[in-house]
């Protein structure tokens, strides 16, 4: 007689829907966050992280819903707001999975502070921008990343500033692990939200985001055009990784190493290409910000702060902090 045992405790096989919540998102139909969405919870069971082991922030604005469709921990704070709060978290836990999500006006305009300090700290967190140059919750005001003289129909002129760059914007502010992908592209999305999550350090990925309620300029179908480059059809957007680019610095300890990879990524980054190209630009395994603090002051605990015992049962706190109000205080 067949012993079904084994398969019957074999561990459940996970998927996007064990990551779903009951919300019903009010996005609007073929808004690109929905495709987002379903890529995270993809990584999430594809990875099987438990839904305990993640926290999911936001700021505010459309794409800053997405915690509530995640069934995780999950805060949703203010506008521009969730690196510090995000921050925190993953500092006082660092078993916790800390995924960001937010859009470009949010993170890029609003958030511009703490999006490059973010990058200096390197703290071990991913960071999932939604990008589609619009203000979207608000009525489609243009947003940090809509280029100079582009006039999706919410705006009454033109657009008359100049836009960042947010990739070549985090390299310059330290972030280790810097990629582009896009909304449609499902296979790409999950791939790159996957290895920003397992890298180790503070990782964006920008990921390109058709709104097609205000901007009617970067919709689906002007993503998935077809160029004719050289007497050839390509795709707007491609892999530039499938094409030989890797962003990826072996040693970080070789100084030319780490420079020459830089100044690649930022070339990349900046050079003007008719196809907008896909993929991690950048990625370095550096101190986090917990490696610099531990190394650099004996007092810090290597016990992350979550699992110290604070106080006794009465309440009464068990810290001794007595050597740094002292060290404080001669300073
Ligand atoms: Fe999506 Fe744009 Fe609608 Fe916001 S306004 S839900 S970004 S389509
Ligand atoms: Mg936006």
């Amino acid at each position: 007689m067949a012993n079904n045992s084994a398969v019957q405790d074999a561990p459940k096989k996970l998927t996007m829907r064990d990551y779903k919540t009951d919300v019903v998102s009010d996005w609007c139909p073929g808004c690109g966050d929905f495709g987002i969405v379903a890529a995270v919870q993809s990584v999430y069971a594809d990875m099987a992280v438990p839904n305990h082991e993640i926290v999911s922030y936001s700021g505010v604005g459309c794409s800053s819903k997405s915690p509530h469709l995640m069934q995780t921990y999950g805060v949703h704070t203010l506008h521009g707001r969730s690196i510090p709060f995000s921050t925190g978290t993953a500092l006082c836990n660092p078993d916790m999975k800390v995924v960001v999500t937010g859009g470009d006006g949010d993170g890029y305009g609003i958030g511009a502070g703490h999006f490059m300090h973010a990058g200096r700290r390197n703290v071990d967190m991913t960071y999932l921008v939604y990008n589609n140059g619009v203000y979207g919750l608000t009525k489609g005001q243009a947003s940090p990343t809509l280029k100079l003289g582009e006039q999706p129909k919410s705006l009454p002129a033109p657009n008359p500033n100049a836009n960042v760059d947010p990739l070549a914007l985090a390299i310059s502010a330290g972030y280790t692990f810097v990629a582009r992908s896009y909304a449609y592209n499902r296979k790409h999305l999950q791939a790159t939200i996957k290895r920003a999550i397992e890298h180790r350090g503070m990782a964006l990925v920008d990921i390109l985001q058709p709104c097609p309620t205000y901007n009617n300029l970067h919709t689906k179908e002007w993503y998935g055009e077809e160029l004719e480059i050289d007497g050839s059809m390509f795709p707007r957007t491609y892999d530039m990784e499938a094409e030989g680019y890797n962003g990826m610095v072996q040693n970080p300890n070789d100084p030319d190493e780490v420079t020459a990879k830089e100044v690649a990524a930022l070339t990349k980054i900046r050079t003007k290409e008719e196809r907008i190209p896909l993929g991690v630009f950048w990625q370095v395994e550096m101190p986090t910000f917990m490696d610099r603090l531990e190394a650099g002051n004996p007092i810090m605990a290597k016990t992350p702060s979550y699992k110290m015992n604070i106080a006794d049962a009465d309440g009464k706190p068990t810290m001794d902090l007595s050597d740094t109000y002292a060290e404080l205080l001669t300073k």
